[in-house]
Formats: structure tokens, C-alpha cells, sequence
């Protein structure tokens, strides 16, 4: 099937194209970008099978969420929790999978990535991933605080069997990366400790966060997955935690590593609320550590709920819960979390200082391939907020007057102010597109080049950029028109989405075959440390296709480094 996208301005950073030009998707993939008055067979209207008149919008790769909460066990409690509070499955903060799937669509998003798989809850998380209908998922492995790995690592056993075990979870999980939470931390909170610092000693297996984060960036690294370590470090979430924060990236040695929500990491403890910004802390740190990246975990004011694995954190947390119910669970086990509503106001300075820090990252970080779009869904705020957030980093004179209704204190306390910045149309395409797609390994996902899946979005052109950013016209997954403004609505009541979403969901993860050996071994080994038995844990390609409905995308590894 030929689908032809005529006269958008077409953007796509990654090959310096920014022009009015027709777009040519042939059987779901880009089959080359035309000038509107060439000639031959690929630029004839006729011969299309479906013309999309795309003049006076932008054309662009669908957006690729790196971090973004939609499914899994913790998910699933919040739900139940906060069902007072919620909406049904059509909660602004705690939407159901299949909605969650039609306002991310709605928006131009066609790829997002759960970073929480606890390997023993992945088969819940991937068949809760599959009915986020139209959407293509992935799932990172959560790592660092089990007790097998912390064991291993204590004895110091050789890297190589870290990497064989770090490289059987991740297969027998179906995930593309791996990531991990306050390393060590969850783990020390079963044994009375309630905060880790990155240089302390567990209190049974002896070895530090430090030690933790430099073993698994280098197994990440030697195992050849194309994603870097990608961590929630250590005291989210308390003032003067920049030094930890900073540690954590020296922690590396070197090797590629992706802090997450680096906003609720990035805390100074001066000033008179003994909280200050520490963002220029963590933008020279980024200059002078070229392997760092960071998703940002913007704050927004309103009610939304924190649901993390970081049960150290979320205790501490509970008190604070809006309303005044919290659950914390499995804290014995090694799929523990917590969930603790929150609301976030602009007269608390806290609060205030909180969202300026997030803005000020944004903005202080040069490359926008080194710094992605998140909220930390739910946690910072819904996803859905995407687009006020785009219009505060690309309209000035908008957070200018944003900046005038937080808290004084706070305003006062930053740089936000001196701050013109405003983010080009191509750099917001470079940091919600092609530097996700690059940091994940989705090879030309993302991009508008000739053989990449054409997962395409047009966006008309509307006086602001949160109106721009909020609903497209148009949303095409694998060359097929499956959500938008201006396409049919089915009549299921599901507004712009139509039913060939349904059809589609697909799982990226990287092709690491399970070791039957190293598999073995670790099978083994795990019931002395773990706190279940591992044998029914590895989730089959078949399983995947046939019980959990998702197609498998496959993307390669770097080659084995020893
Ligand atoms: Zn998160």
C-alpha cells in the first residue's frame, strides 16, 4: 500500500531536514521525501493508494516516551487504591493501558518504554503493556536490588558472570534495557536501614551503590545493550542530594549511563528552606561527563500519585500522601513498592522550587539529545501535561508569566528568570524523537529516513505550541492512519481512534538468546539468595505471541566486549 503526505513542512534532525516537501510511505515504511513539484512514479498523487493533505502542518516521527509509568503490578495497586479518587479506566493520572494508548496517540506518541519490569512481575507488565492498543511498548529489568546480584557482587565473583546473569534476566524478561532503583537502598530497607548513601556498605552483602552502579554499567556495556544503565539514583527526593547524584555519574567510570527524573536528584541544601537548586551543578557535571544522559521528570501543579520501587523513598514519603492513604507492599519480596497520592501546590516553596528546577534543566542543557521530555508518569505529573510543558520551553513570554504565579521564595531562588531560552521546533523534534530513538537503539525509529517504519505524525499548525502539541491530525502507525483529528471515529465511543489500532501492538526488545547454561546455573543458584523460584519465570517468544497478543521487534545487540 502506498500512502503520499502532501506539502507538510517535513522535520526530521537527524538528516538536517526541515522543508515543505511530500512524504511517500510505500507497504509501512518512509520510501523517500519529494520536493511538491517532482516528477517520476513515487511523487504522483494518483498512483497512492491514500493522499493526506498535510500543507500548513508539521510532519514528523511518531514521539518516543523513554520513561513513562503504564503498566505493571505497582500501576495496578494505584488503581485499586485511588479508585475514589480516579475515574475509572479514565483517571487523568492512572488512565487504563487501552486509554492511556489513545491519549498518547491523540498526541503524536507512538512508542512508549515502562522503566520498571520486576522480573518476576513481567508477564503481568507485558499483558498489561499489550492492551495499550496501538502503541508500541518496552520494558526495562529491574536490577540492583536483589539479592542474588548484590550477593555475587559482594564476593566478587567475576564480571563475566555478572554479565551472563545480568544478560539471562533481561532475556527471560523480554526487555530492552536495564534499570535500576536507589541501588542497594530497597534492598538495606529489609535489613533496618532506611537510607544507603553511595559510598556505605549494605548492611549483609558489604557492597556499595557506588559498586553496584559501576558493575551494572559495565555488564550493560559488555553485554551490548544499546541502552545505558538507566538509573533512579540513590535519596530521591532530599535536599543535597546533587552530591550523590554526582557521585552516581563518577560511579561510572566512564561508561554510558542515563540518570532518570534528574529533577527529584538534583537538590542543593542551602538557603533559608534549606532546599536550593543544584541544576548548574549537574549541567557542568553533564559537560564534563559526555556519557551522561538524563530524562528530566518535570513536576506539574495538581494531584497525580507516586508509584515507585523505591520503597526506602516512598515510606519516608507516606506521610506526606494527599489524601491520606498510602500503600506500601512486597517490601519482603523483590517486587516491593510503594504508592502514596500526592498533590502538588504552587504556594509550597517546595513545590515551586521543584517545577523551576525541572524547567531550568531543560533549559540549561545545550544538547537536546542528551536531555528527553518526561514527567515520570504519574509521578511528576500525567502524561498529558506533555503539552503545556512543550509551550513553557518554547514560549518564553508563557513562562514568564508561569514563573510570576509560583511561589515568591522560590521564583527568587532561581534562575529560571534569566533564562531566555526557547526551544526551536527542531530541537523539540531532536529531544522527543531522534535522541530518544538513539539512546534506546531503535535504529531509524523516529526519523523520516528513507526504510524507517513509517510511524509518522501531522500536526496542524495552531497559534500556540501547547495547542500545536496537543492533538494531531493525523497519526500513522506502519503506514496505516490509526488516530487523529481528522480521522473517522469508529463510533465505539473512542474518539479519533480507529480500530485498526487494535490490531496493532508490538514489544521492542533487544535479541539477546538466553544462555540454556547460564540459565541454568543461575536457576540454581537463585532459591539460596532469591525470594522465589526462578524456573517459571522466563516468558517465551511464543508466549509473547500467542498469550500476551504482541508482535516482537527485534533489535540487535553491539557486539559482545570482554
Ligand atoms: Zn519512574
Amino acid at each position: 500500500m502506498r500512502t503520499f503526505i502532501r506539502g507538510g513542512r517535513l522535520i526530521d534532525p537527524s538528516q538536517s531536514l526541515d522543508r515543505v516537501a511530500d512524504l511517500v510511505i510505500v507497504d509501512g515504511q518512509i520510501e523517500a521525501v519529494q520536493s511538491p513539484d517532482a516528477t517520476g512514479p513515487a511523487a504522483l498523487d494518483a498512483s497512492s493508494d491514500h493522499a493526506i493533505d498535510a500543507r500548513d502542518c508539521l510532519v514528523m516521527a511518531g514521539g518516543i516516551d523513554v520513561h513513562t509509568h503504564i503498566g505493571g503490578g505497582k500501576v495496578a495497586l494505584a488503581r485499586l487504591l485511588l479508585q475514589d479518587l480516579t475515574d475509572g479506566p479514565e483517571s487523568e493520572f492512572l488512565p487504563s493501558p487501552t486509554v492511556a494508548a489513545q491519549r498518547y496517540l491523540q498526541m503524536g506518541y507512538t512508542s512508549c518504554f515502562e522503566p520498571a519490569v520486576l522480573p518476576c512481575n513481567a508477564r503481568a507488565a507485558h499483558a498489561e503493556m499489550a492492551l495499550a492498543h496501538g502503541l508500541d511498548t518496552g520494558g526495562y529489568c529491574l536490577l540492583g536490588n536483589d539479592d542474588l546480584l548484590l550477593q555475587m557482587i559482594g564476593d566478587g565473583v567475576p564480571q563475566v558472570m555478572v554479565n551472563d546473569y545480568v544478560a539471562a534476566m533481561v532475556a527471560a524478561t523480554q526487555c530492552i534495557a536495564v534499570k535500576v532503583v536507589n541501588p542497594g537502598g530497597i534492598n538495606a530497607f529489609k535489613y533496618n536501614v532506611r537510607d544507603l548513601d553511595v559510598d556505605t556498605p549494605h548492611p549483609r552483602y558489604g557492597v556499595t551503590p557506588s559498586e553496584i552502579i559501576r558493575t551494572l554499567c559495565r555488564a550493560v556495556y559488555e553485554i551490548g545493550l544499546p541502552h545505558p544503565l538507566h538509573v533512579h539514583c540513590s535519596n530521591l527526593g532530599v535536599p543535597g542530594n546533587i552530591a550523590s547524584t554526582i557521585k552516581t555519574i563518577e560511579a561510572a567510570d566512564g561508561l554510558p549511563i542515563h540518570l532518570t527524573h534528574v529533577q527529584f536528584h538534583c537538590y542543593g541544601d542551602e538557603g533559608p528552606y534549606g532546599m536550593s537548586s543544584a541544576a548548574q551543578q549537574l549541567v557542568r557535571a553533564m559537560q564534563k561527563h559526555p556519557n551522561v544522559t538524563v530524562d528530566v521528570g518535570q513536576i506539574m501543579f495538581g494531584q497525580t500519585v507516586t508509584i515507585s520501587g523505591d520503597t526506602a523513598h516512598q515510606f519516608a514519603n507516606h506521610r506526606h500522601a494527599k489524601p491520606r492513604k498510602s500503600a506500601l507492599v512486597d517490601i519482603e519480596c523483590e517486587a516491593g513498592c510503594g504508592v502514596v497520592p500526592f498533590r502538588y501546590r504552587r504556594r509550597q516553596f517546595v513545590h515551586s522550587l521543584q517545577w523551576a528546577i525541572g524547567l531550568e534543566l531543560f533549559l540549561m542543557i545545550d544538547d537536546p539529545e542528551r536531555v528527553f521530555l518526561t514527567t515520570d508518569h504519574p509521578n511528576g505529573a500525567p502524561f498529558t501535561s506533555y503539552p503545556h510543558l512543550i509551550r513553557l520551553l518554547a514560549d518564553h513570554s508563557f513562562r514568564e508569566t508561569a514563573l510570576a504565579e509560583i511561589h515568591t521564595d522560590a521564583a527568587a531562588a532561581s534562575d529560571l528568570s534569566g533564562l531566555d531560552r526557547q526551544y526551536t521546533i527542531n530541537e523539540l523534534v531532536a529531544m522527543t524523537r531522534v535522541g530518544p530513538s538513539k539512546i534506546l537503539g531503535l535504529g531509524d525509529t523516529g526519523t523520516l529516513r528513507p526504510g524507517a517504519p513509517a510511524d509518522v505524525v501531522v500536526y496542524p499548525q495552531r497559534s500556540t505550541w501547547d495547542q500545536t502539541f496537543a492533538q494531531a491530525k493525523y497519526v500513522l502507525k506502519s503506514g496505516r492512519c490509526i488516530a487523529g483529528t481528522d480521522v473517522p471515529s469508529t463510533g465505539s465511543g473512542r474518539p479519533q481512534v480507529s480500530t485498526a489500532a487494535e490490531s496493532l501492538h508490538r514489544t521492542h526488545r533487544v535479541d539477546l538468546s538466553l544462555d540454556k547454561s547460564a540459565w541454568k546455573s543461575i536457576v540454581r543458584r537463585y532459591p539460596a539468595a532469591g525470594s522465589s523460584s526462578l524456573g517459571r519465570l522466563a516468558i517465551s517468544d511464543d508466549e509473547m505471541r500467542t498469550q500476551l497478543g504482541s508482535t516482537l521487534v527485534n533489535h540487535a545487540p553491539r557486539p559482545r566486549q570482554r
